[in-house]
């Protein structure tokens, strides 16, 4: 029989690797509480029409990159492809409109989509998030880019550029989409399929697509900057305003329209020079309009979502540092059988006294044991002689100095050691 593997496009992230993740996620926990956010968690799955609603069904998540299955009731439900949309439904559903506003919400987790598998580009993938909703004000969009410029700079990343648009508002985007029109009619025939189809019912998206001849055509497009209403370039002005006051380098990428159809007003991202074709860290911007498409009230909305794949890639790529590689404090080594049963007490005893310890039970020898405790902080070694006086053999592994301690002063001699 063949063995089972995992579906393509997902991958297992093995204790060698688990780590930075755990690194990345500490350090956007840290500074997502330290600007004032709050952890949510959401549900892995809902129902389809929330995205076909929320995201648009004209774009390329909702049209071709959904898990959409029937559960046992017929009911039709989706793996999320991306969290914003939950977390407004979120906020209506629960009345979070009923709390000081603007609501700040943070989370993580695992999104799934149907794409073309590549370095930087899985099926089911992670996405550090949060989401500020119920300000209009260009500060909170501010804030939000912010957020994401301090976390790459916490983990010392470098090499990215962040982009900036406006992608307008539902006053001013209808006749930019006329004269996106009126300008791309004459090329129609040179676009590549997907755009011709995009023509009629998204053209905005053109603007993204990565097809050369497409991408040469679009060069001379009309600017969005000269279609938006008033109310759109006052808050462009005022984030990009905010971002030079904090410092935060930006360039206008007026092709920058992003992916999905919630966006007005801001859209940006942050892209890394050392990805390769998948090159963006991060993407966000607002989305006023998003909770009116799911049935609700008007209710403005900023986030950004960020891949943590791609983040520990460009981390690794850069050579940043992950902090410290967990290491146990203390590996318990028993010299023969009779000592096994005290070294399993004092296995226990370090254990309770919050000390992390490990120690051997396949009864493996000496050589193997030590080999193991390499990794550790310190080795207990307990034979005979040991057991006999009630004292423990403390090894630094680092130092390789050996010392003797009692055995009940064992965690405390360790601690101390380790400065704890
Ligand atoms: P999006 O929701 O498409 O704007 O994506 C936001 C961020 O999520 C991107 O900037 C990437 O860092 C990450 N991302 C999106 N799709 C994938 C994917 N298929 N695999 C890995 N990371 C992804």
């Amino acid at each position: 029989m063949a063995e089972i593997t995992a579906p393509r496009g997902v991958r297992d992230v093995l204790p060698d690797e688990s780590w930075k993740w755990a690194y990345v996620l500490g350090q956007f926990r840290q500074i997502a509480d330290g600007f004032g956010f709050s952890e949510i968690h959401l549900p892995i799955f809902e129902h389809t029409e929330l995205f076909c609603r929320g995201i648009g069904d004209t774009t390329d998540v909702v049209e071709k990159e959904m898990y959409t299955f029937e559960d046992r009731s017929g009911r039709s439900l989706t793996l999320r492809p991306e969290v914003t949309a939950s977390t407004v439904r979120s906020y209506l559903e629960q009345n979070m409109a009923s709390r000081p506003q603007p609501v700040k919400l943070w989370t993580a987790g695992p999104m799934f989509r149907y794409e073309r598998p590549q370095k930087g580009r899985y099926r089911q993938f992670w996405q550090l998030d949060v989401e500020v909703l119920g300000s209009d004000s260009p500060l909170v969009d501010v804030e939000v880019i912010e957020l994401s410029l301090e976390l790459y700079r916490r983990l010392g990343m470098t090499n990215l550029e962040v982009v900036i648009n406006s992608v307008g508002c539902p006053a001013c985007r209808p006749a930019y989409r006329e004269a996106l029109r009126a300008y791309l009619r004459p090329h129609l025939g040179e676009l590549c399929e997907s755009c011709r189809s995009r023509f009629d019912r998204n053209p905005l998206r053109i603007l993204d697509c990565k097809n050369p001849t497409c991408k040469a055509i679009t060069e001379g497009a009309p600017d969005v900057m000269d279609s938006l209403c008033d109310e759109c370039s006052g808050h462009f002005a005022a984030v990009r305003k905010g971002l030079d006051l904090l410092g935060a380098r930006t360039h206008i990428d007026k092709r920058l329209v992003r992916g999905l159809d919630y966006y007005t007003k801001t859209a940006y991202e942050v892209l890394s020079g050392d990805l390769g074709a998948q090159n963006a860290v991060c993407g966000g911007g607002r989305y006023d309009n998003l909770a009116e498409s799911i049935g609700g009230p008007h209710l403005p909305g900023v986030g950004f979502a960020s891949g943590i794949e791609r983040i520990v890639l460009t981390m690794e790529q850069q050579g940043c540092s992950f902090g410290r590689e967990p290491a146990l404090d203390a590996y318990v080594i028993a010299v023969d059988e009779t000592a096994r049963d005290e070294a399993l007490k004092l296995l226990y005893a370090l254990r309770r006294e919050g000390l992390s310890a490990d120690m051997d039970y396949q009864g493996r020898a000496m050589k193997a044991q030590f080999k193991s405790a390499s990794q550790a902080a310190f080795a207990c070694i307990l034979g005979g002689d040991e057991v006999a006086r009630s004292v423990v053999a403390l090894k630094e592994m680092a130092s390789g100095n050996q010392e003797e301690c009692a055995f009940d002063g064992a965690a405390q001699v360790i601690r101390s050691r380790l400065g704890r």
